[in-house]
């Protein structure tokens, strides 16, 4: 197909069919003309009158002030902008057809810049609603309609869906839907399209995720004809590893673990997200599925996106393990040369069964013998999980990824639908709830001494600095005074500092101090947002709550609580506050849950924080709307089993349509 001018590429469209599916954003009506004394202010209108009187203004700067009139009113076009050249075009008795809003200024109503054309008074009135598309430097509304109009009436607007399909789902046909978004006959509800909640843009939507649904069950096909490793899910080393345990697995520990099980006795390679909430115990489900790896002969691997994080996992999975006689390989950026090839040659040579370290270690060039398990923590800080570049031959290990920012369920439906999900949906027991408290920044002083009465009782504290987002060194700076403010006003304590700039050995050391209690109040930047595990840490305090996402709030409250003590959650706050700030605020005071959060927070603000974490994994969705749309989406993943069973041909031809010059969005 020939390809499109350049600039169009900066819209995604690289040959002609793909404006087929560039739609409009909005429709303007110029299919009627109001009289000028009918003319309502606030809504886009189209009026035609005669030019009565043209001149050039220069008060209170220069403008150019046309007067026009039909029948029965008068009105004032005012152009700020303007070419020497277009004074011409309102010669006197010219007629013209404008659109835009009216608004009453001390001279009469008026339009500022409206659209205009010169006409006469025989030119027809188009017979279908303007739609205004998306558009780009170089790439006019013309040029597109031009374009347009070609794709369709010599494009393919063959349906892709069964006739079967459409009926069972109550769906419109294709050609028809892409024709009324494209031209919108008169007749038709621009609230129903503008809300594009009319049945064409309900079929359109609907294929854009059976496309979106199709891709990513092909990617977790052709993901299957990789081999992996059978691996038992009867396990000696397991069964010792959870006698040796101080407590029991709770019901959806167990439940999980079973998924686990069944994915990993399978012959092709495990792509499991384990979800569960800050606590719920994911590591030691994690840590199972290692002995059971291992005790098949095979390779773990545990990541964590930090290395303070992964440095828990080293610590947590020593003291499970070395007593069970399998020695732990720490890998981090901090390691010496020398140690470092050391544990390199121990993986190498299959002498290491099971090593923890930072992600980006795991990343780079990692030969391991027989790795048969990789464990990802805090799955939506690394980025796509499936990109790993864990170079291996033959077979590929099992992934197992966890996250404890929930992903709500029509996330999980659409851009994780390549993926097995695994919720634990319980905390083990006997945890206190947390109590969280909205305090105003100005009652600083009234905390300071409430956190030196609790440290004076033995409890332990977090104080989380701002986030600032625009300069990293300001963010360390406040950091740096607050420890000097706090140490100051509590001189019998001690107030610790940990930020994101320090050497990774002295943040250990810091972290150590913290959990051994020779820290009584840690001063942290958002570092310890992840994963970090210290039980008699009571008290959270964090500043400029308002400044922070739903789902970093929720994991930095999830550091206290870890523990039997009653914790509690103080954040501080600075007025006055955003709308979006308020609303947020509520949430977290009013809600423990982390998937209702994360519900509420899709709705605050929409996918973008989750999708963070897929990037380009999944095809982007540009119509359909998952908070809206969930409805369709439950139709489009009935119907794309049905698709991949019985319609290959259609199949393919549906995602050639939607996908086809998108093809860098699906790389699965
Ligand atoms: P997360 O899901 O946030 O990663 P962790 O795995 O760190 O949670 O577990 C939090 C704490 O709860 C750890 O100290 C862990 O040992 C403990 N824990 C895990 N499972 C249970 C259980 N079933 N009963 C009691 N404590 C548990
Ligand atoms: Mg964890």
């Amino acid at each position: 197909m020939r390809p499109l001018p350049a600039a169009f590429a900066k819209l995604g469209l690289a040959v002609l069919a793909d404006l087929l599916l560039h739609l409009p954003l909005r429709y303007e009506d110029e299919t009627r003309i109001t009289p000028i004394d009918d003319l309502r202010p606030g809504y886009l209108q189209q009026v035609q009158g005669v030019v009565t009187h043209c001149s050039v203004q220069y008060k209170p700067r220069k403008q150019l002030v046309v007067r026009i009139a039909d029948q029965r009113g008068e009105l004032s076009l005012r152009f700020l902008h303007f070419y020497a050249s277009q004074a011409a075009q309102f010669a006197t008795g010219n007629v013209i057809r404008a659109i835009g809003e009216v608004r009453s200024s001390l001279l009469g109503d008026e339009m500022v810049h409206p659209r205009y054309r010169v006409v006469n008074e025989e030119t027809a009135l188009p017979d279908s609603l303007t739609p205004i598309y998306p558009a780009a430097a170089g790439v006019s509304q013309t040029l597109l309609r031009k374009y347009i109009a070609q794709v369709l009436e010599r494009g393919d607007l063959v349906d892709t869906l069964p006739e079967s399909l459409r009926r069972t789902y109550a769906l419109a046909d294709f050609a028809g839907s892409v024709l009324t978004v494209h031209r919108p006959p008169p007749d038709t509800s621009l609230a129903a399209l503008s809300s594009r909640q009319h049945a064409a843009w309900q079929r359109i939507k609907f294929d854009e995720l059976l496309a979106q649904q199709l891709s990513l069950r092909l990617a977790r096909q052709s993901r299957r004809a990789l081999g992996a490793p059978e691996i038992p899910a009867v396990s000696a080393l397991a069964e010792r590893l959870l006698g040796g345990l101080p407590f029991a697995l709770t019901a959806a520990q167990q439940r999980v673990w079973s998924d686990i099980k069944r994915d990993m006795w399978a012959s092709y390679p495990m792509q499991r997200l384990l979800q569960g909430d800050v606590g719920s115990g994911k590591t030691v489900v994690a840590a199972l599925a290692a002995a059971q790896a291992m005790d098949a002969g095979y390779q773990v691997a545990f990541m964590a996106p930090t290395e303070i994080l992964a440095e828990q996992h080293y610590h947590k999975l020593r003291s499970w393990f070395e007593p069970l006689g399998v020695g732990v390989v720490w890998l981090a950026g901090s390691l010496s040369k020398k140690n470092r090839d050391l544990a390199l040659a121990q993986l190498q040579s299959g002498e290491a069964r099971l090593a923890a370290g930072t992600h980006a270690l795991f990343q780079s060039q990692i030969e391991f013998s027989r790795l048969g398990l990789a464990v990802i923590d805090e799955q939506h800080r690394f980025g796509v999980a499936q990109r790993l570049a864990l170079r291996q031959k033959g077979v590929q290990p099992h992934q197992l990824m966890m996250s404890a920012t929930p992903i709500p369920r029509t996330l999980a439906m659409s851009y994780y639908a390549d993926l097995d999900v695994s919720v634990i949906d319980e905390l083990p027991p006997g945890r206190s709830p947390i109590t969280t408290k909205l305090l105003s920044e100005n009652r600083r002083q009234q905390l300071v001494n409430t956190i030196r009465a609790q440290c004076q009782a033995g409890a332990q504290a977090y104080w989380v600095c701002p986030l600032i987002e625009e300069s990293e060194k300001l963010q360390l700076q406040t950091a740096i005074n607050t420890q000097a403010a706090l140490q100051a006003a509590l001189p019998a304590m001690r107030v610790g500092l940990i930020h994101g700039r320090m050497k990774p050995a002295e943040k250990t050391a810091m972290m150590a101090a913290f959990a051994a209690g020779e820290v009584n109040l840690l001063v942290a930047t958002t570092v310890i947002e992840v994963g970090v595990d210290v039980p008699n840490a009571t008290l959270m305090v964090i500043e400029h709550a308002e400044r922070m996402g739903l789902a970093q709030l929720h994991q930095l409250r999830g550091r206290v609580g870890r523990g039997t003590g009653k914790s509690t959650c103080v954040l501080l706050y600075q007025q006055p506050l955003s709308e979006l700030a308020r609303a947020r605020l509520k949430v977290i005071f009013e809600c423990a849950d982390g998937f209702a959060i994360a519900s509420e927070d899709l709705k605050l603000r929409g996918p973008g924080e989750f999708l963070g974490a897929r990037q380009s994994g999944a095809p982007m969705l540009r119509f359909a709307d998952l908070t809206t749309d969930a409805n369709l989406l439950e139709s489009a993943q009935a119907a794309a089993l049905e698709m991949l069973e019985s319609y290959p041909a259609e199949t393919a031809a549906h995602l050639a349509r939607w996908l086809g010059s998108r093809q860098e969005y699906v790389k699965a």
